[in-house]
C-alpha cells in the first residue's frame, strides 16, 4: 500500500507505514548501535529517512539526545551560519467557508469581526509594513470562493509588488491560501509568488476529517495532494507545516517526513520550508480542549530532529511562540522568523477597536521588528531581509542543488549583511543601528572570498549613499 511515488495521498502518506514506523521507533529507542549508525549517517548532512528520524525522535537516552542537539546546532551553523531571515504575515481576509475546529475563522463563528481588505486598504497595510522594514511577506486568506476568489488574491499580489514607499519594497510575496487547482497554482506562479505555503494541519486522516467537519477542506486527499498540484502548476518552492497539538506529534513527524520524501521522489525537490506552529488560544478556541499539546522540551526535540533529517529545508517559527521559546529553537535549527506581526485583518495600518477584533490567534511575541532585530544581533545572529534567490531565479531544484552542495552560503552571508545595512539606514533605532554596524564590520571578515568582500564593502558604502537593492 505504501508507495512514495504514488500520487494518491493515502498511499504516499500510508497510515500503515506511519504506524509501522512508530512501532519500529518504539522498539529501537534504546538500540544504541542503531542510534549511533543513524547519527553517523546524519553527520554526512544528506538527511535521514522518516524511519531513521523517528527512531531519533523517540530515543530517550540522555547522552544520545545531547548528541542529537549538538549535531542539529552544527548542521544549522554549516547550512545557515548565524543568519535569520525575517518576514511578516499579511492577512487579506478572514471570510472562510470551512469548519476547522481549531481556527476562529470557521464559518460558524458569528461574533468574530469579518473583514476583507480593499486594494486601497492593502496599500495602507503594505506601506505600514514597508515602514517597519519588511521585504518579505506571507499572505494569508480564508477559503471563500465568493469573497476571496483567486482573482482577488492575484490582484492583491499585484498591488503589493507595485507599492514603493520611500525606500521600501516588498520583494517576495509568499502565499498561504487553501488547496486549489493546477490552473490556479499556475496563475499564482505567473503572479510572481515566492513560496506556496499550505499547512497540512494533521496527516492523520480520521482526525483530519473530524477536525474539518464541513467545507471543501474536509476532503483529506484534495488537501494532502495540493503540493503535487502546485508543482504541476509550476510552483517549485512549497512550504509544509503541521499544527502541533491536534494529533500525536510522533504521527505528524513521521508523516511530514514521508510527505517530504514523496515530493523529492516525484519532483526531485523537497519542501522549501517547514513551519512548526503549535495550537494557540484564539477568539472562540481553547487549546486545552485538544489533548495532544506538546511541551517545550518535546517541541525542541522535534525541531532538532527535523533539522538533521532535512538539512536543506528552511524552518520557520512565528510569533505564536514566546521570546524564550524562540531563543531556544533558533540554536537548534530555525532559519526564518516573523517579527512585529499582526494576525488580524488590517492590523498594521490601524489598531483594531476592541469590539471589532479579527485576529486568527493570540500573538505571544509582541515585540516590534526593531526590538527583534536588536535582540537577534545581541545574540550574534544576523537578521537578514534577503530575497535574492527567488529574484535571481534560484528556485526549486536549482535552489536545492546549490543548497545541498552548501554553495548557497556564499550568497546568503553577503546578502544578509547588505540587506541588514539597508534596514538600519532606513528604519532602525539608534541603538539597533550601532550594534548592527559593529556586527556588519565583524561579519565582513567572515566572507572568505577576497573579491566578494571587496564588492560588499563598496556596496555597503553605496547603501549609505542611498542606493538600494544589491544582491548576489
Ligand atoms: S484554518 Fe484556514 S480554512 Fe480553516 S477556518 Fe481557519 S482560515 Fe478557514
Ligand atoms: S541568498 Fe537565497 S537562500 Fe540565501 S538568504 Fe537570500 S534568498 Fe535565502
Amino acid at each position: 500500500m505504501y508507495d512514495v511515488k504514488s500520487m494518491k495521498a493515502e498511499e504516499f502518506i500510508s497510515h500503515e507505514e506511519v504506524l509501522d514506523t512508530l512501532k519500529y521507533a518504539a522498539e529501537n529507542k534504546h538500540n544504541e548501535k542503531l542510534i549511533d549508525e543513524i547519527l553517523e549517517k546524519a553527520k554526512k548532512r544528506q538527511g535521514l529517512s522518516h524511519r531513521e528520524a523517528t527512531v531519533l525522535l523517540e530515543c530517550d537516552i540522555e547522552e544520545k539526545n545531547n548528541e542529537i542537539y549538538k549535531l542539529a546546532e552544527q548542521i544549522k551553523k554549516d547550512f545557515y551560519g548565524n543568519r535569520i531571515v525575517m518576514f511578516a504575515p499579511l492577512y487579506l481576509s478572514n471570510y472562510c467557508v470551512n469548519g476547522c475546529l481549531y481556527c476562529p475563522y470557521h464559518l460558524k463563528n458569528k461574533h468574530i469581526a469579518r473583514k476583507k481588505l480593499t486594494q486601497e486598504e492593502i496599500k495602507k497595510e503594505v506601506i505600514a509594513l514597508q515602514d517597519m522594514g519588511h521585504k518579505r511577506l506571507a499572505l494569508e486568506a480564508g477559503e471563500d470562493p465568493v469573497n476571496n476568489p483567486i482573482e482577488y488574491i492575484l490582484e492583491s499580489i499585484k498591488t503589493i509588488y507595485s507599492i514603493k514607499h520611500k525606500n521600501g519594497a516588498i520583494r517576495r510575496v509568499n502565499v498561504n491560501i487553501a488547496a486549489t487547482t493546477v490552473e490556479n497554482y499556475r496563475k499564482l506562479k505567473d503572479a510572481g509568488i515566492g513560496t506556496y505555503i499550505l499547512f497540512q494541519e494533521t496527516y492523520h486522516k480520521e482526525s483530519y476529517e473530524k477536525l474539518h467537519p464541513t467545507g471543501p477542506k474536509h476532503d483529506y486527499a484534495y488537501h494532502t495532494e495540493a503540493m503535487d498540484r502546485a508543482m504541476q502548476g509550476g510552483i517549485d518552492d512549497v512550504g509544509f507545516g503541521v499544527l502541533f497539538g491536534l494529533e500525536l506529534y510522533r504521527y505528524e513527524f513521521a508523516a511530514l517526513l514521508m510527505h517530504a520524501e514523496h515530493m523529492e521522489a516525484v519532483f526531485g525537490v523537497g519542501p522549501h520550508t517547514i513551519s512548526v506552529p503549535r495550537l494557540r488560544r484564539a477568539d472562540d478556541i481553547d487549546p486545552d480542549q485538544f489533548d495532544n499539546g506538546i511541551s517545550d522540551e518535546i517541541f525542541a526535540k522535534i525541531v532538532a530532529c527535523l533539522r538533521i533529517s532535512v538539512p536543506y529545508t528552511g524552518m520557520i517559527i512565528s510569533t505564536r511562540e514566546s521570546k524564550k521559546c524562540r531563543e531556544k529553537l533558533l540554536h537548534l535549527g530555525i532559519s526564518q522568523i516573523s517579527g512585529g506581526s499582526k494576525t488580524s485583518v488590517g492590523g498594521y495600518a490601524e489598531e483594531e477597536p476592541d469590539d471589532e477584533r479579527s485576529e486568527q490567534f493570540d500573538v505571544s511575541d509582541t515585540r516590534t521588528l526593531d526590538e527583534i532585530v536588536n535582540w537577534l544581533i545581541k545574540m550574534d545572529y544576523i537578521p537578514s531581509f534577503c530575497t535574492a534567490c527567488y529574484r535571481e531565479g534560484r528556485t526549486g531544484d536549482r535552489f536545492m542543488s546549490l543548497c545541498k552542495s552548501q554553495q548557497i552560503s556564499n550568497c546568503c552571508h553577503p546578502n544578509a549583511l547588505m540587506t541588514l545595512k539597508e534596514y538600519i539606514e532606513d528604519y532602525a533605532s539608534e541603538d539597533t543601528k550601532n550594534v548592527a554596524n559593529k556586527l556588519i564590520l565583524k561579519e565582513i571578515e567572515n566572507i572568505p572570498n577576497e573579491k566578494v568582500r571587496q564588492i560588499v564593502l563598496e556596496r555597503l558604502e553605496k547603501i549609505e549613499n542611498g542606493i538600494r537593492d544589491f544582491r548576489f
